[in-house]
C-alpha cells in the first residue's frame, strides 16, 4: 500500500457491538422479539407507526449511554495519518463514526457515508425535508417544514427501500484499492454485494475483519476473524 491509495471502508453493526449496541443477527440480537417486516418496512411503518417509533425511540436513546469503542477510534486516527483518500462506507445508523471523527483533522480526503440513514435524523414524509432530532419521536410530532402532525418518520432506509449515497458509493468502489469490511454479516444488499463487484474487477485488495465468516468470506483475499475492538486496531495499526 502507498500513503495515497484508496481506502474503502465498510462496516455493519459488529463493530459497534463491544460499544454496547445489538446486532441484527445474534441470538439476543435486535430482531429478536422484533419482526423485520414489523419494524424496518414502509408498509409495517403505515400499519403501525406508534410501535415502528418506539422501536427506534428505543435505539435513538441507546445512543447517549454509548461511545466509540476501540475500532470506530482506529478509524478515525488512520484517517488522521492517511494522506491519500479514505471512503467509510456504513451501514450503522448509530453516531459513533461521526464520534469518533470528533477532534481529527484528516490528513487526506475522508468521507463517510451512512447508506442505511440516521438515528439522530428525522424525515418528513410529506416533503421529504430531514432534521436533526435527538429525543424521542410519536405521532403527536408536527414537523417544522410543513407544520403537519404525524408526518415525521425515522430517517432510517427500511427494506424495500433505496439506501443513500449509491452514487458516490459506487464512484469510490471504482477507486478502491484497499476494501476492508468490518463487522458486517454479508447478508444484506447491495453492501453484501460490494466484495463480489470488487473480486470481479480484481483491482483491490479485499479483507474481512470479523468475528466469524461472512455470507461471502470467500471472495477476500485476506480474512482475519475476532474482535473488532482487537483485530481493526492490530490491522489498521501498521498503515
Ligand atoms: P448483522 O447483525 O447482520 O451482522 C453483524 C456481524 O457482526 C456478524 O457477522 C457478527 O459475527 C459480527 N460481530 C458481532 N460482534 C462483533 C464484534 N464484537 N466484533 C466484530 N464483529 C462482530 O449486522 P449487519 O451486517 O450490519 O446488517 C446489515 C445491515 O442491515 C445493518 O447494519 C442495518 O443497517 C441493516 N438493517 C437495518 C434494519 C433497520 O433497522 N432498518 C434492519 C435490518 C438490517
Amino acid at each position: 500500500m502507498r500513503n495515497t491509495d484508496t481506502i474503502v471502508i465498510l462496516t455493519g453493526a459488529g463493530i459497534s457491538a463491544e460499544s454496547g449496541l445489538q446486532t441484527f443477527r445474534a441470538e439476543d440480537g435486535l430482531w429478536c422479539g422484533h419482526k423485520v417486516e414489523e419494524v424496518a418496512t414502509p408498509e409495517g411503518f403505515a400499519r403501525n407507526p406508534q410501535k415502528v417509533q418506539q422501536f427506534y425511540n428505543m435505539r435513538r436513546a441507546q445512543l447517549q449511554d454509548v461511545s466509540p469503542n476501540a475500532a470506530h477510534q482506529a478509524i478515525a486516527g488512520l484517517a488522521g495519518r492517511w494522506r491519500g483518500e479514505i471512503v467509510l462506507i456504513t451501514q450503522n445508523v448509530d453516531d459513533l463514526h461521526q464520534r469518533a471523527m470528533e477532534g481529527v483533522t484528516p490528513k487526506g480526503n475522508y468521507a463517510c457515508y451512512p447508506m442505511h440513514g440516521s438515528l439522530k435524523r428525522v424525515r418528513c414524509t410529506a416533503s421529504e425535508e430531514v432534521s436533526e432530532w435527538d429525543s424521542d419521536l410519536s405521532a403527536e410530532h408536527t414537523c417544522l417544514c410543513c407544520n403537519l402532525r404525524g408526518t415525521l418518520r425515522p430517517d432510517i432506509v427500511w427494506f424495500g427501500e433505496m439506501p443513500y449515497f449509491l452514487e458516490e458509493i459506487g464512484a469510490a468502489l471504482d477507486r478502491a484499492t484497499l476494501f476492508v469490511s468490518i463487522g458486517t454479516s454479508g447478508s444484506v444488499y447491495p453492501a453484501a454485494g460490494f466484495v463480489q463487484q470488487l473480486r470481479l474487477e480484481k483491482r483491490a485488495h479485499l479483507v474481512e475483519l470479523n468475528l466469524e465468516p461472512s455470507a461471502g468470506s470467500q471472495y477476500f483475499h485476506e480474512r482475519h476473524y475476532g474482535k473488532a475492538t482487537e483485530i481493526v486496531p492490530v490491522f489498521f495499526g501498521g498503515m
